[in-house]
């Protein structure tokens, strides 16, 4: 049994930070939370002691990242680690991320696609405690359209890769895709429908026709498993959310009229705000860069705020996902997004609840709020992240607990 103390509780729940606080864990989960006081100190009980004006709160989710990926900005870099790296060497150097991941504080990850389904296979050692990261949810290979979003055109002829995306055509070609991957072990379906597009001047354009969404939706949900949608916006988008993904990502573009059909079928929002930043920015660094390249990062960068807006005076559910993998680095940067909720119109104490609860609900785990019952995922924070969001990017001044273990410090 352990008694986490502290001089402030949040619990996820978005009640106001409590004063004088204890949380009681036995194995792995929650037992009780509340008032020091109250909790007491039950007989041989460990303690963990928060430093002074330190706080507990729960253990962070990153609900969008690529743990197959380095974070590499450069595009010729990253198009060569595909040419040079082996699936196995992508998850063994993918354990590395989980570690840095959970250092960092994220407890839970929802992985959005890995070449070969490799992290798959991670998720499944962390779970067996084969290795150390966070709860892994992973769909195996995204799937694609040929030459779409995940199967991009640009390697020469005679480059060929095996089992690196989920190259499906039409709707029955999607309802395999999404036994084969359900047969491999994905623990969700990752489709790509409706993308950016630098073709011409269009912001967005449909990749996979309607009837192909709805078969792969349909095949997904009656075996039990949610989809998540690569979008960017406009009818494409509405598309998506009609033919039943679950989750969107990215949808910079979203509408009223989407947003309003979101909030009614509870269909989550996933902004990526901080690949966003980073894709931009790296694009104006670059004086060569395509105008139309260009032109998509500034509109999404200018549409990004007030689509936020919308979706909160909606109530349409929303949840923090990084985009870490791409442009941002594992650990150190998937704690941007939280910052920029802040930026964006939400509360620090809203931010966090978007963190911890509200990615704990869209992946469907029994974590991301210190009450009792709930997995023992518990941040021990030097400082006041409601005072000061960032203080939460800093590892040192983390302690990092899952299912009510430490995690192990990274050797440096
Ligand atoms: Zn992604």
């Amino acid at each position: 049994m352990i008694v986490f103390r502290a001089d402030r509780l949040i619990d996820g729940t978005g009640a106001p930070p409590l004063e004088g606080a204890a949380v009681l864990v036995e194995g792995e989960r929650i037992l009780d939370a509340g008032r020091a006081a109250d909790i007491g100190m039950p007989q041989g009980a460990e303690v963990v002691e928060a430093p002074a004006g330190g706080t507990l709160m729960p253990g962070l989710v990153d609900a969008h990242v690529h743990l197959a990926y380095s974070g590499q900005a450069d595009n010729r870099a990253f198009r060569a680690e595909s040419t040079t790296l082996n699936y196995p060497a992508i998850a063994l150097r993918a354990v590395r991320y989980a570690r840095e991941s959970l250092r960092h504080g994220y407890t839970s990850v929802r992985d959005m696609h890995a070449p070969g389904g490799t992290i798959i296979d991670l998720a499944r050692a962390v779970a067996a405690g084969r290795v150390e990261g966070p709860r892994i949810l992973a769909p195996g290979l995204g799937l694609t359209v040929t030459g779409g979003h995940m199967d991009q055109p640009g390697f020469a002829d005679h480059m060929a890769f095996a089992n690196m995306n989920g190259v499906c055509e039409g709707a029955d070609g999607f309802r395999t895709g999404v036994r084969a991957q359900l047969k491999r072990g994905a623990d969700f379906i990752k489709l790509n429908p409706c993308v950016s597009n630098r073709r011409d001047e269009r912001l967005y354009r449909f990749e996979m026709t309607v009837e192909e969404i709805r078969a792969a939706c349909d095949e997904a949900h009656e075996q039990g498993v949610m989809v998540a949608a690569h979008t960017s916006g406009g009818p494409p988008l509405l598309a998506a959310v009609e033919g039943g993904c679950d989750t969107v990502e990215h949808a910079h573009w979203a509408d009223d009229a989407t947003l309003d059909l979101m909030a009614e079928r509870g269909t989550w929002l996933v902004p990526t705000l901080a690949v966003n930043e980073a894709s931009t920015a790296h694009v104006r660094a670059q004086p060569d860069a395509p105008a139309l390249t260009r032109r998509w990062a500034e509109e999404s960068e200018a549409a990004k705020w007030p689509r936020l807006t919308r979706a909160k005076a909606r109530g349409v559910r929303v949840a923090a996902g990084s985009d870490a993998g791409f442009f941002l680095r594992h650990g150190a940067d998937n704690g941007r997004e939280i910052e920029l909720f802040v930026e964006g119109g939400y509360t620090p104490l809203e931010a966090i609840g978007i963190a911890t609860a509200s990615g704990a609900d869209l992946m469907g785990i029994e974590a991301g709020r210190l009450t009792p019952g709930k997995l023992a995922d518990i941040l021990v924070v030097d400082g006041d992240p409601v005072g000061d969001i960032t203080v939460l990017r800093d590892p040192n001044r983390l302690r990092v607990f899952k299912g009510g273990a430490e995690a192990a410090s990274l050797p440096h």
